[in-house]
This record gives C-alpha cells, sequence and structure tokens, in this order.
C-alpha cells in the first residue's frame, strides 16, 4: 500500500511495522497520510516518527546503518553520467573525507564544497583557502573541477552552489550529493530547494550525526535532479566520542576565535577534558588554536598534567568522552612551522615554530598532520 511513499525528511520508505527503524510511524497516522494522498486538496507532508522527533524536539533516535547499502548507493555513480557535489566540512577536513571516494564515482567530474565557511575567522582568504581544500582532496586521489567555499546555513548558498554548478547542469542529468553525516549536506540541499521551488526546510537538518538515511530525489530542470545519498558516518570523529549535549564543545556555531599561545618546554595544554599536549621542545614557541570557543585550553605544567587530567576531566575540564571511550594513547609528533595538527571532529593547532609534542588522546580517534589550512 505504502510502497514507493518516502518521508519528506530522511527519505526511507513509511512502515508501520517496527518502531525505531527509519521510516517508521504508526498505524492511524500513516492511514490518514495515504487517505490525504488521494484527496482533492494538497496532500499533507509528512515525516516519519524519526525524522518529526528531530525536527520538534532535537531527539535522536538510535537506528541501525547498513554500510553496505551506503556503499551500494555510491557505486552506482561510477557507472552513470553524473555530476559529483563532494560536501566537505571546512572545520573537518581530514575527517570529513569520503576515503576512496574516487573508485565510487569513478571519471565524472567533481565539485568541491567546503561548507561552514562562517565557523572559521573572517579574514580567511577565501581563494586560497579553495585551493588548498583542493589540494587536500587531490592528496586523497580526487581531482575537483572546482572548489567551492561557503556556508550552507546562509540565505544565499543555494544560489552561489546553482551559479557554480550551472555550466555542467545540461550535460548531467543526475547530480549526486555525496557527504559524511553532519558535513551540512541537507541544509545545502534544503537551500537548492528553496532556491528552485521557493519552499524552504524540507529535509531533515540537525546536529546529530547520521540524519539523512536513504537517497532522496530533487528536480532541478526539466531534464537533470539532484540526488541526495546517505552520510556516511565517520566513527573516528570526535562527535562520536562525546555525548550530544556536549557537542556545543565540538561544534561550532559561529565564527571560531583564533586562540594564540606561546609555551615554553614543560608546559602542557589541555582540550577541555578529552585529553592533553605536553611540549617537549627546548625553546619557546607559538601556536594558534581553533577551536570552539566554548572549549576550554587550559595550560598547565606537563609534569602535573596526568593526576590534573584524572582528577578535574568532567570536573572543572568539560567536556570528557562517553563511558567506554576512555582508553588513551600517547603519541610523540614533531611538526614543522606551518602545520596543523587537525583532531577529527574537534578542531586544530597551527604552529609557528618547528615543535616536538607528546599528544594524549582517545584510542580510535583521527589525528592529522597538513600542510595549514590558514
Ligand atoms: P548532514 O548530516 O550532512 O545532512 O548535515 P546537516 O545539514 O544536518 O547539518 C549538520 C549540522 O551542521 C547542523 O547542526 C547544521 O545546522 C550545521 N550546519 C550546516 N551548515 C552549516 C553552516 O554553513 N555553518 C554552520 N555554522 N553550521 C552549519
Amino acid at each position: 500500500l505504502n510502497e514507493g511513499i518516502t518521508c519528506i525528511g530522511c527519505g526511507a520508505q513509511f512502515q508501520s511495522e517496527k518502531a525505531g527503524v527509519p521510516g517508521y510511524l504508526n498505524q492511524s497516522k500513516l492511514h490518514n497520510y495515504l487517505a490525504s494522498l488521494n484527496s482533492i486538496d494538497d496532500p499533507i507532508e509528512l515525516l516519519c516518527e524519526r525524522c518529526f522527533k528531530l525536527k520538534n524536539y532535537n531527539q535522536i533516535e538510535p537506528v541501525a546503518f547498513d554500510s553496505a547499502h551506503f556503499q551500494q548507493i555510491l557505486s552506482s555513480i561510477a557507472t552513470k553520467k553524473a555530476l559529483v557535489l563532494y560536501i566537505v566540512d571546512l572545520f573537518d577536513v581530514a575527517g570529513s573525507m569520503i576515503d576512496g571516494l574516487s573508485r565510487f564515482i569513478g571519471q565524472n567530474p567533481v565539485v568541491l564544497i567546503g561548507n561552514k565557511l562562517d565557523v572559521l575567522p573572517k579574514s580567511v582568504k577565501k581563494n586560497k583557502l579553495a585551493n588548498w581544500l583542493r589540494k587536500q582532496a587531490k592528496d586523497q586521489g580526487v581531482k575537483a573541477v572546482k572548489s567551492v567555499i561557503l556556508s550552507a546555513d546562509k540565505g544565499d548558498a543555494g544560489q552561489i552552489l546553482l551559479d557554480e554548478i550551472a555550466d555542467y547542469v545540461d550535460d548531467y542529468p543526475e547530480i549526486f550529493v555525496v557527504g559524511v553525516t553532519n558535513v551540512g549536506k541537507s541544509t545545502l540541499i534544503n537551500q537548492i530547494i528553496k532556491q528552485v521551488s521557493g519552499n524552504g526546510s524540507v529535509i531533515t537538518t540537525s546536529r546529530f550525526p547520521g540524519t539523512t538515511l536513504d537517497k532522496i530525489e530533487i528536480p532541478l530542470t526539466e531534464t537533470s535532479k539532484i540526488i541526495d545519498t546517505p552520510g556516511i558516518i565517520h566513527a573516528s570523529q570526535m562527535t562520536h566520542f562525546v555525548d550530544s549535549k556536549d557537542f556545543k564543545y565540538l561544534l561550532p556555531n559561529k565564527e571560531v576565535k583564533a586562540r594564540t599561545f606561546q609555551l615554553i618546554s614543560g608546559q602542557s595544554i589541555f582540550l577541555g577534558g578529552l585529553g592533553w599536549i605536553d611540549f617537549l621542545n627546548k625553546q619557546k614557541i607559538s601556536f594558534t588554536a581553533y577551536f570552539d570557543n566554548k572549549l576550554d585550553l587550559h595550560r598547565t605544567k606537563s609534569e602535573k598534567a596526568a593526576v590534573f587530567f584524572k582528577t578535574q576531566a568532567g570536573k572543572i575540564m568539560q567536556p570528557v568522552v562517553l563511558p567506554g571511550n576512555e582508553e588513551m594513547q600517547s603519541k610523540e609528533i614533531k611538526l614543522s612551522a606551518g602545520q596543523d595538527l587537525a583532531i577529527s571532529g574537534l578542531g586544530w593547532f597551527t604552529f609557528h615554530d618547528p615543535v616536538v609534542i607528546c599528544f594524549h588522546f582517545q584510542k580510535g580517534l583521527a589525528i592529522s598532520v597538513r600542510q595549514a589550512e590558514i
């Protein structure tokens, strides 16, 4: 009866069999909805229970993700003539790149989109950042035909993107939007929908990773459509180690203030209650930190750091990881001046001097060293 009728929020097919599974809606609501489809009035637009809760109460329901299904959708792109819009989060570039994307998409052209520009310091040079981003993707095997920097949650994002892809739309009937969870894929697609139809906020967006569950198609012109794909979950992002109530320390929603420090040998710096870095240099060094403004970057003497972490994480130092994620590792890392140490889902440090550090962080968390982003 309800075959092919999908939730306008997540794209999952409606069903009344299993609560907690995507597309679930109780029988009477589903029945009313199906009846409305045949009515002369405009059909009501309906969300499944999960999307409804997300939209109205910001509640997250645990859902089983089937990564084989994600891969299947992604790998079908290679067999088509398609344009790929590849969205990454400018605040977590390494953590938001899709491993092996070039294998999934074949020879199709890629437009790289760096989202959440608004959280970076206003002083960033957009052209430089766009080139930097393109180089990061190239290092991962993805050659982008262009690189666009924007903020999906600003009103002009839909138009900016449509202008950037205008030259391709006629040649590519299918435009796939790909990205890991939480990069702002739904937000951007909503802006495109608003631009083409004048109708805002159709797809569920939220601060919770993993909100978009299945394919959603949006007609763009008579011959082309935009296809949203499920966001792949990167379990190595810090977001997956902490409680969702603590996302406010991790996911900035306004401009991040660059914080510059000068440290001497024997000093350490804490990342809230998540971990810390010991500085092993003999000389004084300086670096700039780019993290959510709410994340406390507390300095202390290295000799006291381990004890301080043990006794104060979760007390004066917030946030901490969820139970079960406490296992730590320590890694000595050498960086040159002009390099970043990026911590996936959290932020990064840019070093202005060569340094040797010892980083104490969670097992399973992704970190990377790269040429400075800004
Ligand atoms: P998806 O999982 O990739 O579909 O991501 P969503 O569109 O649901 O967005 C994830 C989170 O990022 C939400 O909290 C959004 O409000 C936020 N977000 C999306 N775009 C932007 C942006 O341009 N700037 C900022 N600061 N936040 C954004």
